[in-house]
């Protein structure tokens, strides 16, 4: 735990900005190549001016979707997410705002529905951490803020874009490792991370009969602006893994293009572990 810093010491307020991070992470390989998998789909995207959540936007315009993101207030990461999916010949939609507030996931729905006349894919992403060395210092407010941001607008969300949703829709949720392992210094996060493993499951077997598919992606240390708030530097960082290294955000997407495609057909109630080698399991 030695290079991990706490909240409220940490000097970088939450969330962290991409553009002010170094080395910055790689968003997309060069060698990507898109083959129309997602041709003609719109995706909402929840914290999708960044990190995983951006490259995400950026790999399902490759493969021919036209996007929405949400993200709190980080204008600057989501204008050059936009640029990213335009330059895939794509269209993306930048609404800002709070997802802890119900009433803005659901006109967040709207607005992209309202732009793009459907919604094929929705995938679940935004989050918060704040790491605590000890259960006693986990405030009943950072307790409230963790759960209302990293849970609940997965429900509010789901419930908005459903109406919506149709056969060979999907949505994807994204946990993390720390939902199957734990975590000494993110106990609220991974309390969080494993009732998404819980909801996703559940949803999966309701929207079974709608041919809805329901999966998730559960990463493992990947270098984002969330990570940056929380360690040093990307050198720190990973090292506990088999592979010894933290993952890019470009080597998380493409599961997240996997499990939005026909590929994925008979794939529901599943996660995706891309960890660097940890063995979980479920
Ligand atoms: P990130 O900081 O790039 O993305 C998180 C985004 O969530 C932020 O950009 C922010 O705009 C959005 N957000 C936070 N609170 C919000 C709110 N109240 N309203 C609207 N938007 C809000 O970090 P990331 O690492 O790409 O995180 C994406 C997902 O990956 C999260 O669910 C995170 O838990 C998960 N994850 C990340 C790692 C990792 O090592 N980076 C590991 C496991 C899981
Ligand atoms: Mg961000």
């Amino acid at each position: 735990m030695k290079n991990i810093k706490t909240f409220p010491e940490q000097k970088q307020s939450l969330p962290g900005n991409e553009h002010q991070m170094r080395p910055e992470p790689q968003i997309i390989r060069e060698n990507y190549t898109g083959s129309g998998k997602l041709l003609g789909k719109v995706a909402f995207i929840t914290g999708g001016d960044s990190g995983i959540g951006r490259s995400v936007a950026v790999h399902f315009a490759r493969e021919g979707a036209n996007v929405a993101i949400v993200y709190l207030k980080e204008d600057k990461d989501a204008q050059k997410t936009k640029e990213l999916v335009e330059k895939e010949g794509q269209q993306c939609l930048l609404i800002s705002g709070d997802l802890k507030d119900e009433k803005f996931c659901k006109s967040a729905v709207k607005k992209c529905h309202s732009l793009f006349k459907k919604i094929n894919i929705v995938v679940n992403n935004a989050a918060v951490q704040f790491p605590q060395k000890e259960l006693e210092k986990i405030t009943a407010s950072q307790l409230h803020k963790t759960f209302e941001t990293n849970i609940y607008p997965y429900f509010y969300i789901t419930k908005a874009a459903l109406p919506f949703l149709q056969e060979n829709d999907t949505i994807i949720n994204t946990s993390s490792v720390t939902a199957y392992r734990g975590s000494d210094h993110l106990i609220d996060y991974a309390s969080t991370k494993g009732a998404i493993v819980s909801f996703t499951k559940s949803l999966s077997r309701i929207l079974a009969e709608r041919k809805i598919r329901v999966n998730g992606v559960a990463p493992g240390p990947i270098w984002t602006p969330l990570i940056v708030a929380s360690f040093d530097t990307l050198a720190d960082f990973g090292k506990n893994n088999p592979m010894g290294r933290a993952g890019q955000p470009s080597e998380v997407a493409p599961a997240y293009v996997f499990l939005a495609c026909e590929d994925s057909s008979y794939i529901t109630g599943q996660f995706i572990h891309i960890n660097g080698g940890e063995l979980v399991s479920g």
